[in-house]
């Protein structure tokens, strides 16, 4: 049986102001008139729960989800698995995804300990390569919940599908989800990148791939930043699914081989040479 938690850079927390796609709608209950015709609202062991064909969305006092965000979450489910599978044709889930929304700090740190600096963390249970409990805390008492923090949370969630092995390395985890993110917030991630690069801390290509997990507390800044920007550099080489296969086969074959097979490189440092060439020059347009 194994657990997962998801790491957000504390990054979200310093540009959360200003990430707003869809804001909450107050602090009306939600109910079987305003929601999605598939979905339902229910009360159980003390949790206000509307539950739709994928999700349940939780909470402890007042659901303050509108129609509008139940049927942008269900389309959003759909939407990464197209982008990063062509083919894809998700199935139902089950178990469904728990959304548990927290209107305070407090309530969301007792969930999320040491999540301080996030807004919104991710939780996958394993057991025998199967997938037995999806889960994303929120802290909803933070305006824009939905595009500061909720999209990328389910990127980590619907790439969980597409590795139930458990071999999606952080880094493309994390790159991946980090497309999800507002502009704004990629763009703090690109000035993390750039200063990274610029003292000279950002990680060699070998140490990112052979990194496991995540790295220590100094360096998530560079990790967030330099994940971001690789998997963009890579995806903008070929297609999303393209990557998905590299991923895949570095996982069983290497990443020399993964490198050469599917982007037709030379090799890890010739793909590090490319990669780098454009960081430097994102670097001197920054500059200009
Ligand atoms: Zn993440």
């Amino acid at each position: 049986m194994g657990e997962r938690r998801v790491k957000l850079g504390t990054i979200v927390v310093r540009v959360l102001a200003v990430g707003c796609i869809i804001a909450a709608t107050g602090s009306s209950q939600a109910d079987s008139k305003t929601s999605a015709s598939s979905s339902r609202t229910y009360k159980s062991s003390g949790w206000n729960i509307l539950e739709t064909a994928n999700f349940r969305f939780c909470c402890r006092g007042p659901l303050a989800v509108s129609a509008q965000i139940v049927k942008a979450t269900e389309s959003l489910r759909l939407e990464l698995a197209e982008q990063w599978l062509a083919d894809a044709d998700p199935e139902g889930w089950k178990p469904k995804c728990d959304i548990v929304l927290h209107s305070t700090s407090d309530a969301y740190l007792k969930a999320v300990p040491g999540g301080g600096a996030t807004v919104g963390c991710s939780l996958i249970n394993t057991e025998g390569g199967q997938i037995t409990g999806r889960r994303i805390d929120i802290r909803a008492d933070q305006a824009g919940w939905f595009g500061a923090a909720l999209a990328h949370e389910l990127t980590h969630i619907v790439l969980a599908d597409m590795f139930p092995d458990g071999r999606l390395p952080a880094w493309a985890d994390e790159g991946m989800a980090v497309l999800a993110d507002p502009g704004v917030k990629q763009n703090a991630h690109l000035r993390d990148l750039r200063s990274a690069h610029t003292q000279r801390q950002t990680f060699r290509l070998v140490e990112l791939f052979a990194l496991d997990g995540y790295p220590s507390s100094e360096r998530q800044a560079a990790f967030y930043g330099q994940s971001a920007n690789l998997v963009r550099y890579l995806v903008n080489r070929g297609t999303p699914d393209q990557f998905v296969r590299f991923v895949r086969s570095a996982a069983d074959d290497g990443y020399e081989a993964a490198v050469r097979e599917v982007y037709g490189l030379r090799g890890v440092h010739d793909l590090e040479r490319r990669w780098l060439q454009q960081v430097t020059t994102t670097v001197a347009v920054a500059r200009n």
